[in-house]
């Protein structure tokens, strides 16, 4: 495995890191760090226009045809662009949905029209969107979703309740899995509608989580409305094109997402220092360890690329997403362990956690989201290893 980067993507490299030392100055300069996990609700108006610059700049969408606004940029030069970017710290974006999940949809199953309406948007990211795919009693299993839309005239109503549902209090759009088909079961008889956010018929009600923060959202549809039109692929077969959206999470930016692991282990080891834990034997120990997984993950991810680019159908990112969850969670503890007594104080009034304390508690949600840990295993069991199916009810 070769893991070095060609000559003309180091250029581009230089190329990204000269344009983001150039742009995130003046207004900018402040957001630098802001935004990430357990942060979302940090400067939100200035993080949307730090990525409408972006957008104006072409800094969005890189890999998508260009006849669709992107640049079509090789897997590579996307994976140098999200490196830097972490490198930069520049803040984190505003509507990772739109442009990782659903552009790449539309592109693939969405109509003309709905392309022609919808992808400007987001790559200029003047419209946010949220996933409704969780419901209570359907999350890991998807297929149990029980929301409902009928179609009355030229219109979905669309009744039912969502939940987990992350920035939905800053989406304009959801794209929602919802069963349209009366009576269907499972993965029949689901379609997959666009719906606008902003009507009387859908109630946000914010979810306080344990960082005291609310990224994610209970999202309730009563008699909520979208034209008839907005339903991607054929109404009824939408379990095809939820699976597509899932199957767009290949993570390019996840090793740049690594740059930013890199630099929060970094920041615990100057804590230790700071604190005088880096001599414990114990501590030393778990520090070591850390920097070696996280190697290990790095090269597993760079692994991974390479299978994409080689058209693999994609069982390496559940080992990816096994691994890297697992250490991040590790390492929020571990930076608890450092600091010992005081990582249980905060600082003086407004009471906000620091980034360390923020990322302990939002890190436990990294084994749950995006598939959790078990269902990954299943999926390593079952499509790698080729191990028997485990009994469905
Ligand atoms: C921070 C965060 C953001 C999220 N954002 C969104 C979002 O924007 N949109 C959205 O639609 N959803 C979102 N989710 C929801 C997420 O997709 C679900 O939490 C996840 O799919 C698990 O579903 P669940 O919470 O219903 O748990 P369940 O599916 O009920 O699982 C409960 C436990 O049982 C285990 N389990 C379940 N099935 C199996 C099995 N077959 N074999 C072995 N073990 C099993 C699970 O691993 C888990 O430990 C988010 C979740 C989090 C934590």
């Amino acid at each position: 495995m070769d893991l070095s980067y060609a000559a003309e993507d180091e250029a581009f490299r230089a190329e990204v890191r000269d344009w983001l030392a150039e742009n995130l100055v003046g207004e900018f300069a402040a957001l630098k760090g802001r935004g990430g996990s357990g942060r979302e609700h940090e400067f939100h108006e200035e993080r949307v226009a730090w990525n409408q610059h972006l957008a104006a700049h072409g800094w969005t969408c890189l890999g998508w045809p260009v006849e669709h606004g992107g640049r079509d940029l090789p897997l590579f030069q996307q994976v140098i662009f999200h490196e830097e970017y972490a490198r930069a710290n520049a803040p984190a974006g505003v509507n990772h949905l739109g442009e990782q999940l659903l552009g790449p949809t539309l592109i693939a199953h969405g109509t003309p029209e709905q392309q022609r309406r919808f992808l400007p948007g987001i790559a200029a990211v003047t419209e946010l969107w949220c996933q409704g795919y969780s419901e209570p009693g359907a999350g890991s299993d998807l297929a149990a979703v029980r929301s409902r839309a009928e179609l009355r005239g030229d219109e979905w109503v669309i009744n039912g309740q969502k939940v987990w549902t992350s920035l939905a209090q800053q989406a304009d759009w959801c794209f929602a899995v919802v069963r349209t088909e009366a009576g269907s079961r499972r993965h029949a008889g689901l379609s997959y509608l666009l719906v606008p956010m902003d009507q009387p018929g859908v109630e946000v009600r914010p979810i306080q989580q344990l960082t005291g923060t609310s990224e994610f959202n209970e999202v309730f549809f009563d008699d909520a409305r979208t034209e008839a039109s907005l339903v991607v692929g054929e109404p009824g077969a939408g379990w095809a094109v939820a699976m597509a959206t899932l199957g767009f999470e290949r993570g390019v930016s996840t090793i740049g997402q690594q740059v930013g692991f890199a630099r929060e282990l970094a920041d615990v080891v100057a804590t230790a220092r700071r604190v005088g834990t880096l001599d414990d034997p114990v501590i030393a120990d778990r520090i070591a360890q850390a920097h070696v997984e996280l190697e290990v993950i790095r090269t597993h991810a760079l692994r991974t690329l390479s299978a994409y680019d080689a058209g693999s159908s994609g069982a390496e990112a559940s080992v990816a997403k096994l691994l890297w969850a697992r250490w991040h969670r590790d390492l929020g503890e571990l930076a608890m362990a450092v600091r010992g007594p005081e990582a249980l104080t905060v600082a003086a009034a407004p009471y906000e956690l620091d980034d360390q304390q923020a990322n302990f508690l939002f890190s436990r949600a990294d084994t749950i989201y995006g598939g959790s840990d078990e269902i990954q295993r299943n999926i390593i069991a079952e499509r790698v290893l080729g191990l028997p199916k485990e009994p469905r009810p």
